[in-house]
């Protein structure tokens, strides 16, 4: 089982904002409404996620760790809405295969919290009580220890940190309503509050994506045929040299989708004359049986049954939009 692991971990696992990704959705999953994160020489030294969701029973805590033992899909119905993120139950068997990992939790209620360790042999696991708040802390030390050639192919703390703050600000504009931190050797980096309802949505989307975004871009909110598009655009100039700023969300999953990146520049071509770079954050929300989304958890992409329909719907909506920003 080990082997397996690690290579379902290969699939899963590819550098630590993987690692980073599957834990705080697994937060997410556990009704969090604050996920820390510390990280520790780009992640490749500590990956510690932190929340104050649910938690995991004492019996369940060994059984969290091998795989498939858990996956929250009871059904295909299920699978069809992925009504949770993780779906699986790869992550963690994963991720202790390829690091050291240790897992410590409290349910509301019990008196005690547990923890599990997991050195990669599969042995022991048996849970040990803790002190810990109710909610779950996942360590994650020395990424790749026992994979060289993976650990070797890691770069630069600075690129694999730059990875993992990419990957919260993608998660973070996802979920307003839950709060963010993230530190890097001691420092902290980013510190996002909830939002208690959407007009504060607006502060979590200059916390992520700066004031001068926020400043010039204008509203979308369009609604049509069972579709809906919402979110903030903004000039193409603005993002010019910058970053990527471009983010869109099927049902509140990060998506990219060639139909979508489509539809996005031939709307800014059409009212701007003007189709690079275009910054965004989008929101689309449909009827979840008219998207499928790729059962790999590590990707992105999503496929729409009526294409051209959603097409011409993203299309026209921000058509409407951007006419608001014609200079
Ligand atoms: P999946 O998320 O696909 O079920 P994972 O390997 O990511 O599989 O997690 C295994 C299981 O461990 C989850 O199904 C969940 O029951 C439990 N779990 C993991 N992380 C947390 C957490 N932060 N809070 C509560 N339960 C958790
Ligand atoms: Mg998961």
């Amino acid at each position: 089982p080990q082997l397996v692991n690690q290579i379902a971990a290969g699939e899963v696992i590819e550098r630590p904002a993987s690692v980073v990704k599957e834990l705080v959705e697994n937060s997410l999953d556990a009704g969090a409404g604050h996920v820390e994160v510390q990280v520790e020489a780009g992640g490749s030294r500590l990956i510690l996620v932190r929340d104050d969701g649910g938690g995991i029973h004492r019996d369940d805590l060994t059984l969290a760790l091998s795989r498939h033992a858990t996956s929250k899909i009871a059904t295909l119905d299920d699978l069809e809405r992925v009504a949770t993120m993780g779906f699986r139950g790869e992550a963690l068997p994963s991720i202790s295969s390829v690091a050291r990992l240790t897992l410590a939790s409290r349910q509301p209620g019990e008196n005690n919290a547990w923890r599990v360790v997991a050195d990669g042999t599969e042995s022991g696991y048996e849970p040990q009580p803790d002190a810990h708040p109710v909610g779950t802390t996942v360590e994650v030390r020395d990424l790749f220890y026992n994979t060289p050639a993976r650990r070797k192919f890691l770069r630069t703390e600075k690129t694999e940190f730059g990875h993992i703050e990419g990957v919260i600000k993608r998660i973070a504009l996802s979920r307003f309503d839950v709060g963010f931190s993230l530190s890097h050797n001691q420092a902290p980096v980013i510190r996002y509050k909830p939002a208690a309802d959407d007009a504060q949505g607006e502060r979590r989307i200059g916390a992520v994506c700066g004031e001068d975004f926020l400043r010039q871009a204008v509203r979308v909110d369009f609604a049509s045929a069972g579709l809906r598009l919402w979110g903030w655009v903004g000039l193409p100039t603005f993002s010019r040299g910058q970053a990527d700023m471009q983010y869109f969300y099927v049902n509140g999953r990060l998506a990219r989708d060639k139909l979508v990146g489509h539809a996005v520049r031939q709307a800014y071509q059409d009212v701007l004359h003007h189709e690079r770079q275009p910054a965004y954050v989008l929101y689309l929300e449909l009827d979840p049986a008219l998207v499928d989304v790729n059962a790999h958890p590590a990707k992105l992409e999503v496929r729409f049954r009526e294409g051209r329909l959603v097409h011409d719907f993203l299309f026209s909506a921000l058509r409407r939009s951007l006419a608001d920003l014609r200079p």
